[in-house]
């Protein structure tokens, strides 16, 4: 049975913020995760993007700071939550959330990332905050110009850490726990729990609680999947076609690679339909002013890379489109978790050529099943096209511009640490290598992983098949013991 928001012990004023965005229940995850983080313990949460986490954690906590005003007598107001994520979309989405469900409480919150200047990050943080958002590595850059203090944290949220570790954040993330006060709250939500995440997990967390929810839209409700065939050399086209004779507006296109993006955002303004490209080579500006003017509905297309859209949350997303089939197959359900959101209905179209068929096959036996095939009318693919190896470009999971500098300017000692701490991902970054579409499996990274321990596919570790709302209160996450020690705590 659901409960109301003030069921689960929220104030007037933050049902009152959530009333007024039109939310009338607390989602699974909500309703599981806020009542343990309003206990005051520790928290590991199986969650992506699109369930409702944001709320999750935030509304508790804005709870629990009305509730134990900081102690009085400091100059300045000190930093009493600190929220990491892996990207600078994420930090101002989840800064947004903040803003929205704080609305009616005291709390104030600095959102502090890279690729914008550093001097209103200041700014904001002299005149105290009680919450910051942060990516890693801006927030280090604050540390190094002691221009925020870490050490009076209360609570410690660890926002899409599966993605932090993937893009190699994990020696920054490192030098932040050190800073953080021992005796505190950490709540961890990771959208996979692999090797590293376990480790992460039972290094940060004290008796946690755990809950997961099924992966929005791993269960496919209300997301129309199909697939059209083409072939290689008329994807553009096709879609460009698509586009227009369907008279689609606010569609997501995915690409392998930055270069994919710009050239078919380039094709499709030449076909008369608006696209932008956002990826991790453009500008802050220029990424939020595409992001703003596709929510606004200025843009018609919006064509990204996976690691650019992680994090979007774009209310109702009609369409989805995997222009290529990402590599690593738990990315194909995070792209289409960007369709039918909050209950509505959206579609996922992918087009598929002869070399992206290894691929459709893997994200098929993830999702367990078969997406019917089409073919548009006067784009009817050549039955005889082989197969050609993908051009497996630079891994997705490629750190921020920001990040690489840093990496770069980290002393050789950190160097060494950083690689073997980064070995399950030591292929992204490297050369453009070439990967047989035939042998998709023997892909570096996390496609290899996935394949060797499937942990969407394995029955015992998967959420249970429903709608939305179904949930899984986990009390057994695999490799998950109770810490005997607890470092950087
Ligand atoms: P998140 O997973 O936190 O990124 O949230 C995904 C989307 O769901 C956001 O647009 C939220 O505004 C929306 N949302 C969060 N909680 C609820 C709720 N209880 N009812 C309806 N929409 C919600």
């Amino acid at each position: 049975m659901s409960l109301s928001f003030e069921a689960l012990g929220l104030s007037e004023a933050l049902v009152r913020a959530v009333t007024e965005l039109g939310y009338t229940t607390p989602t699974a995850i909500q309703q599981q995760a806020i009542p343990a983080v309003l206990s005051g313990g520790d928290l590991l949460a199986g969650a992506q993007t699109g369930t409702g986490k944001t709320a999750g954690f935030v509304l508790p906590i804005l709870q629990r700071l009305a509730m134990q005003p900081a102690p009085s007598g400091k100059s300045r107001k000190p930093v009493r939550v600190l929220i990491l994520t892996p990207t600078r979309e994420l930090a101002a989405q989840v800064g947004e959330s903040v803003r929205e469900y704080g609305k009616h409480s005291k709390a104030s919150a600095a959102i502090i990332y890279g690729g914008v200047s550093i001097n209103p990050q200041i700014t904001a943080l002299r005149r105290g905050v009680d919450i910051v958002v942060a990516t890693p590595g801006r927030l280090l850059d604050h540390v190094g110009q002691r221009t925020v203090d870490l050490s009076q944290v209360e609570v410690l949220v660890l926002d899409e850490a599966d993605r932090m570790l993937d893009m190699g954040f994990l020696p920054d993330m490192k030098r932040v726990f050190a800073l953080l006060p021992r005796a505190r709250q950490t709540l961890l939500f990771s959208a996979t729990f692999s090797e590293e995440i376990r480790t992460l997990a039972n290094s940060l967390l004290k008796n946690p609680a755990m809950v997961q929810v099924a992966a929005r839209n791993s269960t496919v409700e209300g997301v129309t999947q199909r697939v059209v065939l083409v072939d290689r050399g008329r994807k553009s086209e096709l879609l460009a076609h698509m586009i227009t004779t369907n008279n689609w507006f606010q569609l997501l296109v995915f690409t392998r690679t930055k270069h994919g993006a710009n050239r078919l955002a380039e094709f499709l303004n030449k076909h008369g339909v608006t696209a932008l490209a956002i990826h991790g080579n453009k500008s802050q500006g220029a990424r939020t002013r595409a992001l703003s003017e596709f929510k606004s509905g200025t843009l018609q297309t919006l064509v990204a890379t996976d690691i650019a859209a992680r994090g979007l949350d774009i209310e109702l997303l009609p369409h989805v489109i995997n222009f290529d089939l990402p590599h690593v197959p738990e990315d194909y359900v995070h792209r289409i978790g960007r369709t039918a959101r909050a209950g509505a209905t959206g579609e996922a179209i992918s087009l598929v050529c002869a070399d992206d068929k290894s691929l459709l096959l893997d994200i098929e036996r993830l999702i367990r099943r078969q997406m019917p095939r089409e073919i548009v009318a006067g784009f009817e693919p050549n039955p005889h096209e082989r197969a050609e190896p993908i051009v497996r470009q630079r891994g997705s999971a490629k750190p921020e511009r920001g990040q690489r500098e840093r990496q770069q300017r980290a002393a050789p000692r950190r160097d060494t640490q950083h690689r073997s701490e980064q070995q399950p991902q030591k292929n992204h970054g490297q050369p453009a290598r070439a990967q047989p579409a035939t042998k998709s499996h023997a892909a570096p990274t996390r496609s290899a992983e996935s394949h060797a321990k499937p942990q969407h596919s394995k029955p015992s570790s998967q959420p249970r098949r429903g709608n939305d709302n179904s949930m899984t209160v986990r009390t057994n996450i695999p490799g998950l013991q109770q810490p005997s020690h607890r470092r950087g705590r």
